[in-house]
């Protein structure tokens, strides 16, 4: 019987470590990113106390998920070529979510034809989702519009759109996956 009581205890101090590296393992996610990513799927906003609950991943990870344009597009802020996307000039009812991680953006609702050859939309679906900030690359200043779940670049905004808003969110197709209704 003390045999069996050591053999016991041994056997269940075997299982501590094993169970601490379980845990600690690299590949665990934070408590953070608790929302997947997602091709053409929409994965509604959650809130954690009011807040956005965010989608934070290394830019390895994100290489690994995204197509190379994709990566070049959402996590360099890359620009595809005008008229060379498959949405600009997509006309389903539906909803456009951000390739990267699924977040709803625009409705088709708002989309319009800017003439561009880039999708143009005048408002987002919430102003929660989408985040604007200022670049002054290629000697213009500008206003960026990311996706604010991901932080994945989808385009800019400008004053030049059509009623009620007067604006023009001018997106890259790749930064967009359409979901049908
Ligand atoms: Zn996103």
């Amino acid at each position: 019987m003390k045999f069996l009581t050591i053999l016991l205890t041994v056997l269940a101090c075997n299982n501590v470590p094993s169970t601490t590296v379980t845990s600690t393992e690299p590949g665990a996610p934070s408590p953070t990113a608790t929302v997947a990513a997602a091709s053409d799927t929409l994965i509604p906003a959650q809130y954690t106390d009011g807040k956005l609950v965010k989608v934070q991943k290394s830019e390895d990870a994100w290489k690994s998920e995204l197509s190379e344009k994709e990566f070049y597009v959402l996590r360099q802020e890359g620009t595809e070529r005008a008229f060379t996307g498959d949405l600009w000039k997509h006309h389903e009812h539906g909803t456009y979510v951000c390739a990267g991680c699924g977040l709803p953006l625009f409705s088709s609702e708002t989309k319009f034809d800017s003439g561009t050859g880039w999708p143009s939309f005048y408002k987002p679906i919430s102003e929660d989702c989408i985040a604007d900030k200022t670049d002054s690359s290629h000697g213009m200043d500008r206003t960026e519009v990311e996706c604010a779940r991901c932080g994945g670049h989808q385009g800019h905004v400008f004053p030049d759109g059509p009623p009620p808003t007067g604006l023009r969110y001018c997106i890259n197709s790749v930064s967009l996956d359409f979901v049908k209704q």
